[in-house]
């Protein structure tokens, strides 16, 4: 069964995420760690974890993904702002280890002028300082669309970053469909050759989630605005054959895209649907 589910809010507990995913027809979902300004994150409840993964086991939801707040820079040219994504991320994978082998998702920043290598030695430099042996949790850097300075937009610079990481094993990626379609990858018209370019330059192993969005803009516009399944430039059968190719099956999806519940549950459903 594909496994599909969507972005919740995480201000009312996991056990409330659980129930509104089954709810919708989701065997998965995405949430943000803490409010998207990055402020302290509410403490863990381990009671509402330890009833989350219980009704998470008999509602077949598998593995779910934990979203850093877009906001953290960790390729900042500011210390302080590099500074505060570092111990921000720590502070979140500390968490996670309550609920062991699930994905923690960010975007790998913007290098604001410093340049591309630059950023991607910082952003390295950042997982080595948070990446602890042992840990249960995957961290994903999420395909960019290339807004601005952002890292991350060519399959090359997420290579590059992962490469000089030094726990590779405890790294993946996270590909966002608007946002590769944004950076000039034609998943409409040529799906196969950009999941050949993915493998042969990270490695499809290293793909682990996908974030199921449409874009409101053409392939290239590194614009980021994410729109409703069908009503965008990559349209609904194109994302179709995202969710149901063979060489992705079994990883979470997760739409991103302006919705409330109810448009979220009709989304799931037109997407498990072949045709
Ligand atoms: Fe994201
Ligand atoms: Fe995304
Ligand atoms: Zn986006």
């Amino acid at each position: 069964m594909i496994k599909i589910g969507c972005h919740l809010s995480s201000s009312k507990g996991f056990l409330h995420m659980g129930k509104e995913a089954a709810a919708i027809g989701a065997n998965t979902f995405q949430f943000f760690t803490r409010n998207p300004r990055g402020s302290r994150a509410k403490a863990i409840d381990p009671e509402d974890v330890r009833a989350y993964l219980a009704f998470a086991g008999e509602h077949g939801i598998g593995q779910i993904v934990a979203h850093a707040p877009y906001t953290l820079n960790p390729c900042s040219a500011r210390e302080e702002t590099r500074e505060f994504a570092l111990e921000t991320m720590r502070d979140d994978l500390e968490r996670l280890e309550y609920l062991p082998g699930n994905y923690y998702n960010f975007h790998p920043g913007s290098h604001v002028g410093q340049g591309i290598e630059a950023g991607i030695a910082q952003i390295a430099g950042t997982l080595n300082e948070i990446l602890v042996p042992g840990q249960r949790t995957v961290v994903l850097l999420e395909t960019m669309a290339g807004k601005g300075s952002e890292v991350g937009s060519r399959f090359e610079e997420l290579e590059r970053i992962l490469e000089q990481v030094m726990h590779p094993e405890l790294m993946g990626v996270c590909l966002d469909t608007c946002h590769v379609y944004d950076a000039g990858y034609d998943i409409t018209e040529d799906l196969e050759g950009v999941l050949d370019s993915f493998d042969r330059i990270i490695g499809l192993e290293k793909l682990k989630a996908v974030h199921v969005n449409d874009t409101k803009n053409p392939m290239g516009s590194h614009k980021d605005r994410h729109e409703k399944i069908g009503e965008g430039f990559l349209g609904l059968e194109a994302l179709r054959r995202v969710v149901h190719h063979p060489k992705l099956s079994g990883l979470p999806f997760c739409l991103e895209t302006p919705n409330e519940l109810p448009g979220y549950e009709a989304e799931i459903r037109l997407l498990r649907q072949k045709s």
